[in-house]
């Protein structure tokens, strides 16, 4: 039996839980502090002892756990956890329905209702990302609910949090039926090779969907282009199914080249035609300067951060700079994608970043669009960090 500890919240803090406030920060009270064990749940309480709200507490970033109810008779059990997933899956049909998408997120943390934790179908395997050591200590719980209900034919997992200083487990099999990868997904009728046992990542990040998408049908016809933090190539992919004269991935893992080797051949696309190069983005920008390379098409999607022989990069301090550099390679109305998945800022940041950069370098740009996170990543309104996602597509005028 999990065991509850009372929390007795501030007056001005009650309110916000009352509306579904889901983040619960160390700074709610004191008693987290010395709160040693994770999982408990804990009973948020006004400060005269009524019961508000009950989360779990983990440790997460700058969080202390999640609120997942305002029912006092609701704890994290299987049947409350099935009715969850369940929910989940019927917000979901559509992608469900679509023949032509096999992979796409089955439940997304606070987004659905539960922070913390997070659930992606690959065909019929599952991956479950668990955020901190709290949510992991109810996993018996979780599993059970997920195959109670969704048929999946195995369960992996990534666990993103700490455990005694150690990431990264030598094997993610969870439940079921053993798979071997590489397996072959489907996005938008486009083929991905997947592994789910093999590292931190697993080919292919699924919240760029509909901007993969927009890059094939839109941006792409006769252009060339330059992707820039390729990993297995996927924008690169996109744009050359939707008839880009050549595409340059760049991207410094040494495994980033049989892996987009790997997805251009899954698609029927002759990668010998294609440019892939296993380099730092900044020197790859030198070269192409030196050379005078100019792109119809540059995609920017960096690591939040990212340490490289030479330097440390952080998207906070460094995406002016980079979108600086990328300008000087992008033809007069060319199109610049700027992505990022940190959550420390939000859109409206990243657009003085993009007018900054443009500033600098005394050109001019229209925004064209802009996207955010797909319908199966979820955000929770109440709180921003959870709306990480932003992707503007800027024209370069001259
Ligand atoms: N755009 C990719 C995802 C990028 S993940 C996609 O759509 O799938 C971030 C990638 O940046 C990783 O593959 C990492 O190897 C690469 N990377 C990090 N620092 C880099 C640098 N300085 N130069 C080139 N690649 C870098």
């Amino acid at each position: 039996m999990t065991e509850t500890v009372e929390i007795k919240i501030d007056h001005r803090l009650v309110k916000q839980y009352y509306e579904g406030y889901q983040h619960i920060p160390k700074s709610l009270s004191p008693v987290l502090e010395d709160l040693k064990t994770e999982g408990v749940y804990l009973d948020l309480m006004t400060p005269e002892g009524v019961f508000i709200a009950r989360g779990y507490h983990g440790h997460q970033n700058k969080g202390y756990g999640w609120v997942f109810t305002r029912d006092a008779s609701v704890y994290l059990t299987t049947d409350w956890l099935r009715q969850l997933f369940s929910d989940a899956i019927g917000k979901r049909q559509k992608l469900f329905r679509d023949e032509g998408t096999t992979a796409f997120r089955l439940f997304n943390g606070e987004g659905d209702g539960l922070g913390g934790i997070s659930i992606d179908l690959y065909n019929d395997c599952a991956l479950v990302q668990w955020y901190s050591l709290g949510i992991y200590e109810h996993r018996a719980n979780i599993l059970d609910a997920l195959e109670a209900a969704y048929p999946v034919k195995a369960i992996y997992q990534k666990k993103r949090f700490r455990e005694g200083g150690k990431y990264i487990e030598a094997d993610d099999f969870v439940r079921g039926e053993r798979v071997e990868f590489p397996i072959m997904v489907k996005e938008n009728g486009v083929w991905f090779n997947v592994d789910l046992n093999d590292g931190p990542m697993t080919g292919i990040f699924l919240d760029q969907r509909e901007v993969r998408e927009r890059i094939r049908e839109q941006y792409s016809q006769g252009k060339t282009m330059l992707n820039a933090f390729s990993y297995t190539g996927a924008f690169s992919v996109y744009a050359a199914l939707g008839g880009a004269d050549k595409t340059t991935s760049v991207d410094l893992a040494k495994r980033s080249l049989p892996m987009t080797i790997a997805q251009f051949s899954a698609n029927g696309i002759d990668f010998e035609a294609q440019d892939i190069r296993v380099m730092d983005v900044f020197n790859y920008f030198d070269y192409a300067l030196k050379h005078a390379l100019t792109y119809d098409l540059v995609v920017l999607d960096p690591p939040s951060f990212a340490r490289s022989k030479k330097r440390v990069f952080s998207v906070q301090k460094d995406y002016v700079a980079l979108l600086e550099q990328a300008l000087q390679l992008t033809k007069s109305g060319g199109v610049i994608v700027a992505s990022t998945n940190y959550s420390g800022f939000d859109m409206k940041k990243f657009k003085q970043f993009i007018k900054r950069a443009f500033h600098n370098q005394q050109a001019t740009y229209k925004i064209l669009e802009t996207y955010s996170q797909p319908e199966d990543f979820p955000y929770d309104e109440t709180f921003k960090e959870s709306h990480y996602l932003k992707v503007v597509f800027i024209q370069k005028l001259s």
